[in-house]
C-alpha cells in the first residue's frame, strides 16, 4: 500500500512514520508513507495555504490551489484506479474498525491534513470521497488524525504484524471488548494471576474470557452489548 500525506507540517509525520508499526511496515516493503508539503504546491510567492473565510467570521480557511495543485501531484505519481482520498475532520464519519478493514484492501489512500476552520469546501466537493471523524472533539490539526487512521489501517495489511490473528481478536473486530491478559510472573507484588489462566484447561479458559468480554462491555459499551446480544439471539 502507498499512503500520501498531504500536510502543512511534514516533519510532526515523519517521527512516527520512522519508528511505530508504520517503520517495520516499510522495512518489509509492504507500506510506504509520503508526507508531501502543501505549501510547496503552492502558487503564492510566499507559499501561502489559508485565507480569510467569505462572509467574515473569525478563522482562516485552507486555500484550494495548494491542495488541487497536490493532489493532482500525488495522484499523477501513482495514477490509482480508484483513489480514496480521505480528510480527517470532525464532521465526518466516525472511525471504527470495519472503515480500518475497509481502507486496509486499498493499494492507495491519499490523506489531507486540514488545520484553521479546515479545507475550502471546494476540494471536498471534487476530490475527496472519505471524510472520516476520529471522535466527537477537536484537534487543531489534522495530522494526528491523520495518524491515527494509518496505524489502524496498516496493521490490519497481511504480513505488517506477526499475528493478524491477534489483531483480529481485539476490541471491534471481535464483537466485545477484549478481556484482561496477563503474562509471567504468576505472582507479580503479591498480585496473582488468575488461578484459571494457570490450569492448562483451555475450554474453561476460553469461558472465563468471555465472560470477562461480556463484563466489560456491559459496564463501559452498553450499546455494543446490546449489539451482541441481539446477535446471540438470532442464532
Ligand atoms: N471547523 C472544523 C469543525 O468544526 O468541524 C474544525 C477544524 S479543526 C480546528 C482543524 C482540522 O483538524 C480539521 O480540518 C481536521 O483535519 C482536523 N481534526 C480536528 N478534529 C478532528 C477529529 N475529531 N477527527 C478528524 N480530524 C480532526
Amino acid at each position: 500500500m502507498k499512503i500520501d500525506v498531504l500536510t502543512t507540517f511534514p516533519d510532526m509525520l515523519v517521527p512516527v512514520i520512522e519508528s511505530s508499526i508504520a517503520r517495520i511496515a516499510a522495512e518489509k516493503g509492504i507500506v510506504s508513507i509520503e508526507p508531501h508539503d502543501i505549501r510547496s504546491f503552492s502558487e503564492n510567492k510566499h507559499g501561502k495555504t489559508d485565507d480569510y473565510p467569505f462572509g467574515g467570521g473569525d478563522g482562516m480557511v485552507m486555500t484550494p490551489q495548494p491542495l488541487f495543485s497536490g493532489i493532482r501531484h500525488c495522484l499523477d505519481n501513482v495514477k490509482p484506479e480508484k483513489p480514496r482520498i480521505i480528510f480527517p475532520t470532525p464532521d465526518g464519519v466516525p472511525f471504527s474498525q470495519d472503515l480500518a478493514e475497509d481502507l486496509a484492501q486499498e493499494p492507495y489512500l491519499l490523506m489531507i491534513c486540514g488545520h484553521y476552520k479546515g479545507i475550502d469546501q471546494r476540494v471536498r466537493d471534487v476530490w475527496v470521497t472519505d471524510e472520516i471523524s476520529i471522535g466527537d472533539y477537536v484537534l487543531t490539526g489534522g495530522e494526528i488524525a491523520s495518524l491515527v487512521i494509518i496505524d489502524a489501517v496498516i496493521r490490519l495489511i497481511p504480513g505488517v504484524i506477526g499475528t493478524l490473528d491477534s489483531a483480529l481478536s481485539d476490541s471491534f473486530s471481535h464483537p466485545l471488548l477484549d478481556c484482561p491478559w496477563y503474562t509471567r510472573p504468576e505472582v507479580f507484588e503479591d498480585l496473582k494471576v488468575p488461578d484459571v489462566l494457570l490450569s492448562g484447561h483451555h475450554a474453561r479458559i476460553e469461558t472465563w474470557r468471555q465472560e470477562e468480554r461480556i463484563k466489560k462491555t456491559r459496564e463501559r459499551r452498553p450499546d455494543l452489548y446490546h449489539k451482541w446480544l441481539s446477535e446471540q439471539k438470532k442464532d
